[in-house]
């Protein structure tokens, strides 16, 4: 016997443990085994965990609907199981009660690695699906299955024997075999690896807010692995005694502090899974840095980004246009826009950013949402031709000449127009019926656009009436223009019916020279032009006439 010494435990712990216990553990004498040891070798520090534990599912409820939440909720119940498996485990006398308490141990322990996983995943923004968690389970499912369906000695262990001598209480040697020492265990420290890593890779590239939770995250693995390592290398102020779960609930408050304390999940509205998730909306959520705090699967899409980005500088993705834009607006005053980007095609998002405040009214960050207008867009620009183009020609029409040859003229940079109109266009209408003389109008139309080539203007302004505005043209070069204008006309050819048939125009030719330096409107070219082109009429049709005549002579 290791312990002489074996105290009377207090009455005060008999009854507070008496109902519960007496009803679990196989005999009186159990109840009387955790009281002494609760008194001899701080049990409490078992029992203080499980209130601990308890505190935090009822305050962490709250938070159950984001994923970190929901991780850390099963995290604290799978403690609770343990906890609870372990004290009535320390307690039970026989053997095969021992066993069946291990047994239930293992459950949380087998689930508890896996659940950290996705907690610090789920942290960090990483998108766990339930195939990457069910290929996670397949070790521990098959760890359970030996241990609970196999009866012993298996893989998993020998032949388990309660040492009574060794601990002032008698502990289990569980004779653990190769499956516990190179499967179960080397699966488990590879899991916490994992998050470990992954919260590493975390610290380096998210924000400063953010880092303080990564390390208090960090701290909350390294604590019961530490412990955990030590009694699997069978260091434990008690031989066989695991103290990794009594550790385990200062992890629990570690990981309440760094979900509580830093508002990460404050930032992102509970119902967030639900609603943000499933938006067709895309919502980007960024710390006052600009850096990527959340991102629904929508923004993702729009954006064409995979993978983890919580903590990704916008700076840091603006290879990708969209994002530039991003950054660019987030950097400014402006908190709405319309953002374009050809992305399979062309897309176009109105954009809005809103600020998020603390209680204090000092931003903590910015919600960006994308909304696709790219039909909205296509529409207006469907009306937006329609009201500026000519129907038969596709030439622009009257009220949008005017309107662009305004902008120009108000540069103050010279300008010709040349008016032209289809000499008795009625006949050709009458004689050949409205089709012909529509075919006739479209041909001219086409000349009117050679002429006025890439850069200047060409319009319908009236039934047979056509225009063509030359920029920054001055008389002597726009009078050539219209005289092989009137030549292309003339010898270009319709066919109706059997028919080929060929029209004339009159035209006038104005410019910016000959208004008066006052009253350079559009309106004074359009009607030098028209009066020209009427007096082109007079004179036998078939003709270009200069609207200089005009301004030199008596009106
Ligand atoms: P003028 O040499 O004096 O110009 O004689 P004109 O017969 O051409 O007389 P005017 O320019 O006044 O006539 C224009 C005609 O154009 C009147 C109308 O019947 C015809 N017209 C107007 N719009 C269209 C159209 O969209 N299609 C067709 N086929 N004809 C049109
Ligand atoms: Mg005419």
């Amino acid at each position: 016997m290791l312990f002489s010494k074996r105290a009377e435990p207090p009455e005060i712990l008999q009854f507070f443990f008496s109902p519960p216990l007496t009803f679990f553990l196989d005999s009186s004498a159990g109840l009387n085994q955790l009281c002494t040891m609760a008194y001899t070798t701080g049990l409490w520090l078992f029992i203080i965990p499980m209130i601990i534990y308890t505190a935090l599912i009822v305050s962490s409820f709250r938070i159950r609907a984001t994923r970190p939440g929901r991780a850390f909720l099963v995290l604290l119940s799978l403690a609770i199981i343990w906890n609870l498996g372990f004290i009535l485990e320390t307690a039970a006398l026989t053997r095969e009660l021992k066993m069946v308490l291990t047994r239930v141990q293992f459950i949380p322990i087998c689930l508890l690695p896996v659940t950290w996983v996705y907690l610090t995943a789920a942290f960090l923004g990483y998108k766990i699906t339930l195939k990457h968690v069910l290929m996670l389970l397949v070790v521990p499912s098959a760890t359970l299955s030996i241990l609970w369906f196999v009866p012993p000695p298996n893989w998993f262990w020998g032949d388990p024997q309660v040492m009574y001598y060794q601990a002032p209480f008698p502990v289990m040697d569980y004779d653990y075999q190769w499956w516990y020492h190179f499967v179960n265990l080397p699966y488990d420290y590879m899991l916490f690896a994992a998050a470990f890593v992954m919260l590493i890779r975390g610290l380096f590239t998210m924000h400063p807010i953010y880092r303080m939770q990564a390390l208090l995250l960090l701290a909350a693995i390294i604590l019961p692995l530490t412990v955990n390592l030590l009694y699997n290398l069978g260091i434990s102020p008690v031989p066989h005694y695991n103290y990794t779960t009594a550790v385990f609930s200062i992890s629990g408050l570690l990981i309440a502090w760094s979900l509580f304390r830093y508002k990460f999940l404050d930032l992102v509205p509970t119902a967030r899974d639900t609603v943000i998730e499933q938006m067709d909306d895309g919502v980007i959520v960024v710390d006052m840095k600009h850096r990527i705090v959340d991102i629904n699967p929508a923004a993702r899409s729009i954006t064409g980004s995979h993978g983890p980005l919580a903590g990704t500088h916008l700076s840091e993705l603006q290879e990708k246009t969209i994002w530039s834009v991003l950054e660019e607006l987030t950097s400014s005053e402006m908190t709405r826009a319309q953002v374009e980007i050809d992305q399979d095609g062309r897309k176009v998002f109105d954009l809005q950013i809103s600020f998020v405040s603390d209680k204090t009214k000092i931003p903590t960050g910015m919600i960006i949402t994308l909304r696709d207008t790219t039909e909205r867009a296509e529409l207006f620009d469907k009306v937006h031709t329609l009201a500026s183009q000519d129907s038969l020609t596709g030439l622009l029409n009257r009220r949008r000449l005017i309107e662009l040859g305004s902008e120009y003229l108000s540069q103050g940079k010279p300008m010709s127009m040349i008016m032209i109109d289809v000499d008795k266009f009625k006949v050709v209408n009458d004689t050949y019926g409205h089709e012909a003389g529509d075919k006739i109008l479209i041909m001219v139309s086409e000349f009117c656009i050679k002429a006025a080539k890439k850069h200047h203007l060409a319009g319908r302004i009236g039934g047979d009436e056509f225009a063509v505005i030359l920029m920054d043209t001055k008389l002597p070069a726009a009078l050539p223009v219209a005289e092989r204008l009137n030549l292309a006309i003339q010898a270009a050819q319709v066919k109706s019916g059997r028919k080929n048939i060929s029209v004339t125009v009159s035209a006038g030719v104005s410019s910016t020279s000959l208004l008066d330096p006052d009253e350079k409107t559009l309106e004074q070219l359009f009607s030098l032009a028209d009066r020209a082109m009427y007096q082109a009429k007079i004179r036998g049709r078939n003709q270009v006439l200069s609207a200089e005549f005009l301004v030199r002579e008596p009106k």
